[in-house]
């Protein structure tokens, strides 16, 4: 906001306009938490998917319909929910069951389905949920014609982001979740490097677009992140609501972050005179036909391709160059005079180009 400071130099003061940040809140959403006044997602009708979604070969699977054994209870004990019909289904007051192995960063995938007949309405209608790490939540609920918060309905991180869309299908009716999430970096004395990271997929339409989550999931607070393990397990809610799952899988994914921008050259120019230069410059066709030119700018050599490209080269000696930016490589035939053409190596191609016109 716009304000007005004091400020006093050399005897005299000033008053000048400033911009101050009041409140930490400023950048925050205006809503807060289960706000009934927020905005629905507008309703959209996926297409159809097909489903189940056979899992890639590097993913591993969770639940493929037989049995639950990779899935505990919180305890540890053997996961209180049943297998019916190729489907893992909560029992209601069962508790939550979480996986035996524990996961970093995942691209996950699971299939749903809310209980048919619908009963009961808002949240204690085919209530169930997604924590990753057993702490970030992407809400499970049976959204179709069913109103509650947008910040509850499903495929929201719950208590944060309400989904950019309902994508809800009826009830009884097989929905997919692709969530691909990242999890929070902490510095060694446990404050938060790189918050949690979700992106979420609900029936093939984007609902989640790199959610920053605030912190670990919460009913009626905010609650701070709390350093933890890299790796924990993922739970699925038992809200009360027989809510089925089938085909889960994941991949984990490398935690490494890509690098950025574009690697140049690093090898040291060799020194190249001018005269030596100007001796490989001028126009060359290759097999088919006009390939372009090599000129000199600022003694320095390019390569002019007919495409309009134009490709600095670094000499590696006085006849053999590598491009700037690409893993290219030209060798020019030098004996007398002008050269009479040279190859290119680029991208495992080796082509033979030779010289168009004579050397001035
Ligand atoms: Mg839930």
């Amino acid at each position: 906001m716009r304000t007005t400071a004091r400020i006093a130099t050399a005897g005299l003061t000033v008053w000048i306009g400033v911009s101050v940040t009041v409140s930490p809140a400023q950048d925050r959403s205006q809503w807060l938490a289960h706000d009934m006044q927020r905005p629905r997602p507008p309703v959209v009708k996926p297409g159809r998917l097909s489903l189940p979604v056979e899992p890639p070969a590097d993913a591993v699977v969770l639940f493929d319909g037989t049995d639950m054994s990779q899935w505990r209870n919180l305890e540890g004990a053997p996961a209180g929910w049943r297998v019916n019909d190729g489907a893992m289904e909560a029992v209601p007051d069962s508790g939550y069951v979480r996986t035996a192995a524990v996961f970093g960063d995942v691209q996950l995938h699971l299939e749903w389905a809310a209980p048919t007949p619908a009963s009961g309405s808002g949240q204690k209608r085919g209530n169930s949920g997604v924590f990753l790490m057993g702490l970030y939540e992407v809400q499970v609920l049976d959204s179709y014609d069913n109103d509650t918060y947008a910040d509850g309905q499903a495929a929201a991180i719950y208590g944060q982001y309400p989904p950019l869309v309902n994508a809800c299908l009826p009830p009884g009716e097989w929905q997919s979740y692709d969530i691909i999430f990242r999890r929070p970096r902490f510095a060694g004395d446990g404050s938060v490097t790189r918050p949690a990271q979700m992106t979420v997929i609900h029936n093939g339409i984007l609902v989640q677009d790199k959610s920053e989550l605030l912190g670990p999931t919460a009913w009626l607070n905010y609650k701070p992140y709390a350093q933890h393990d890299d790796r924990l397990p993922i739970a699925l809610q038992d809200h009360g609501n027989p809510v089925r799952y089938r085909n889960i899988w994941l991949r984990e994914l490398d935690e490494t972050p890509p690098p950025r921008g574009l690697a140049e050259q690093t090898v040291a120019p060799a020194n190249v005179s001018r005269e030596q230069l100007a001796r490989l410059a001028g126009s060359y066709t290759g097999p088919f036909g006009d390939f372009g030119s090599i000129g000199l700018a600022d003694d320095r050599l390019q390569l002019h391709l007919k495409t309009g490209q134009v490709i600095d080269l670094v000499p590696v000696s006085d006849h053999e160059f590598v491009m700037r930016c690409t893993a290219g490589r030209l060798v020019f035939d030098v004996r007398e005079g002008p050269a009479s053409g040279f190859t290119v190596e680029l991208g495992g191609d080796r082509q033979t180009i030779t010289r168009q016109t004579p050397a001035e």
